[in-house]
């Protein structure tokens, strides 16, 4: 009898021990597998194919470590039947993408899953016709999906480049009937520099002509004041931008010289070539207002080219991005 009790206890012992690192496991996977790398189309449908699985996603990235209080930081227990938390502390109750660029919306989470992976996916990225056909929503709907995602790529505090940086201006936009070539009016200017090896810097400049002081601010915008080289064209708002701890070298172009030794300005100019063919592809038309956003979107893919979790990353920033008014991006484009 005595016996009996002590294999029983044994037993529910050894089974608890038993099921609880089953449980560990298992959650450890999920922690690990909430959002795979590299993952097909059809990998996507079965992952995220419904609201529940985005939503659980979404609650395993924003709290690894268990629900908390989007007020004040305490633990928080989940609301029966609800997709809804209550504050254990202040009992404020939210929900995983309160104060997020998804809240409020009334597309469903699959939907926002979806477009996220097809903008991250897509090399050239997507239009907001291309969107919209694949989702089925309005033109409106899909285009504000667009812009939304965009906002989130937008990088706020990007790190300054550093080693070897290639420096160089390109005109985006229209070309207006009977001008010649030579005629900027209708185009928008764009800076970029290039760290070798490293990452990109694309902004819009509204100011028409690449002057000494347009030039020289973006460069130390952008670049470490340690920075080994700087390499340019011969542009003569460049020169002057060398110091004590940076060299500055160019190639001529005028002269017909394009690569002199490991100088040139190669890297800029294909990105350049990347970004106007991924305009020609996907957009058509870009109006200058909303440039910077499209220049963004393409760093934002272009910086984590190698990044085998960049359809997770974008939604980490979808989640910590707030909201933005559909009458904020119309004033924008007023
Ligand atoms: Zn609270």
């Amino acid at each position: 009898m005595l016996d009996d009790l002590r294999v029983e206890q044994m037993l529910d012992k050894f089974i608890a021990c038993h099921v609880s690192r089953i449980l560990l496991f298992s959650h450890g996977e999920i922690m690990k597998s909430t959002v795979p790398s590299h993952m097909n189309l059809v990998e996507l449908i079965d992952s995220f194919g419904s609201d529940d699985r985005c939503r659980a996603a979404l609650e395993h990235l924003k709290w690894p470590e268990g629900p908390k209080c989007a007020l004040c930081d305490s633990t928080a227990t989940k609301i029966a039947n609800r997709n809804q938390y209550d504050c254990d502390s202040c009992h404020y109750q939210f929900s995983v993408t309160a104060h997020s660029i998804f809240h409020d919306s009334h597309l469903s989470l699959w939907k926002w899953f979806l477009a996220t992976y097809l903008i991250t996916e897509s090399k050239k990225g997507m239009s907001a016709n291309q969107l919209k056909r694949t989702l089925k929503v309005s033109y409106q709907t899909a285009w504000y999906l667009c812009h939304r995602i965009r906002k989130a790529m937008e990088e706020v505090n990007a790190s300054q480049l550093k080693g070897i940086v290639e420096i160089d201006e390109t005109y985006i936009g229209g070309k207006k009937r009977h001008v010649g070539s030579g005629n900027l009016d209708n185009k928008t200017m764009v800076l970029g520099a290039v760290e070798r090896g490293g990452a990109i810097r694309l902004r819009v400049e509204h100011r028409k002509r690449a002057n000494r002081k347009v030039l020289h601010a973006f460069i130390k915008d952008v670049t470490h004041p340690q920075t080994e080289r700087l390499m340019t064209d011969e542009a003569p708002g460049y020169l002057g931008i060398a110091d004590e701890d940076t060299t500055h070298e160019t190639v001529n172009h005028h002269a017909e010289e394009w690569v002199r030794g490991d100088v040139h300005t190669n890297t800029v100019e294909g990105v350049w070539s990347l970004f106007k063919r991924s305009l020609v592809g996907s957009f058509h038309q870009v109006s200058a207002k909303h440039l910077q956003a499209y220049l963004d979107e393409f760093e934002w893919r272009f910086n984590n080219r190698d990044n085998p979790y960049l359809f997770r990353d974008t939604l980490v920033r979808l989640l910590n991005s707030p909201k933005m008014e559909y009458k904020e991006l119309i004033e924008k484009s007023a």
